[in-house]
């Protein structure tokens, strides 16, 4: 049975995601910072949570996760090492790990770069990933904490999965990306192409996320990035782009 995947948007460009387990219906949100915007959400679409999974411990991700805990008696999952920076963890996890959401499973996948403990979640029934801050539509994750090195190897593992993967990543950023991305990589034409149905979306108020992995991996420079060198001159060159 399918994951029924709705966004959530948060602050100026911020999203939650709320996950639906169709066989089952229960309910799991990822990063929900803004409890009154996830509340309402989540209320409009019937009411119930399972679970809420964080990915890092940055406040536009996990600002309103106890309010929310509270509103629905759900369950906190994130990177137990992590902890002192996440609420209190009802599922404390880390690399390898099952989340389970009714008849859906999550694959907990460590990615650091972003920050040291930074996790994402990957459903094979999707299949899809939620990603944080670690790879965005055209994009990656500032090294705020970690080295162009752990990002490198985080990019790797996700690179790894399959081609068909949904990446739903916690920012809506991927105009900006664009701009950085075609810079980079003048010459690709899939990203040009992508480049000019991203700003068409935009100019329409719609998302641009969800992306798809196996175009992260034709179009995406930091996904793209041949070492852990060229990861990091990329990284630089984006910091003051
Ligand atoms: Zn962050
Ligand atoms: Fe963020």
């Amino acid at each position: 049975m399918p994951l029924k995947i709705t966004a959530i948007p948060m602050f100026s460009d911020n999203y939650a995601w709320r996950i639906e387990d169709v066989a089952t219906g229960q309910v799991g949100v990822v990063d929900p910072a803004d409890d009154t915007a996830v509340i309402a959400a989540l209320d409009a679409a019937g009411g119930r949570l399972d679970l809420i999974l964080l990915t890092h411990h940055h406040a536009d991700h996990i600002a309103g996760a106890d309010a929310v805990r509270a509103h629905y008696g759900a369950q906190i999952v994130g990177a137990g090492n992590d902890a002192a920076r996440l609420p209190r963890l009802d599922q404390p996890v880390a690399e390898g790990d099952s989340v389970t959401l009714g008849s859906a499973r999550a694959e907990v996948i460590e990615c650091p770069g972003h920050t040291v403990g930074h996790i994402a979640f990957f459903f094979p029934s999707g299949p899809a990933l939620f990603c944080g801050d670690t790879l965005f539509s055209l994009g990656c994750g500032r090294l705020l904490e970690g080295t162009a090195a752990q990002m490198f190897d985080s990019l790797a593992k996700f690179a790894a999965l399959p081609g068909a993967t949904q990446v739903y990543c916690g920012h809506e950023y991927t105009e900006s990306n664009a701009n950085f991305a075609l810079h980079a990589d003048p010459t690709n034409a899939a990203l040009k192409a992508r480049a000019e149905t991203v700003k068409q979306l935009r100019a329409a108020g719609k998302a641009t996320v969800p992306s798809r992995l196996s175009d992260e991996l034709l179009e995406n420079p930091f996904a793209r990035a041949p070492d852990v060198a060229a990861l990091a001159s990329l990284r630089s060159a984006k910091d003051v782009f």
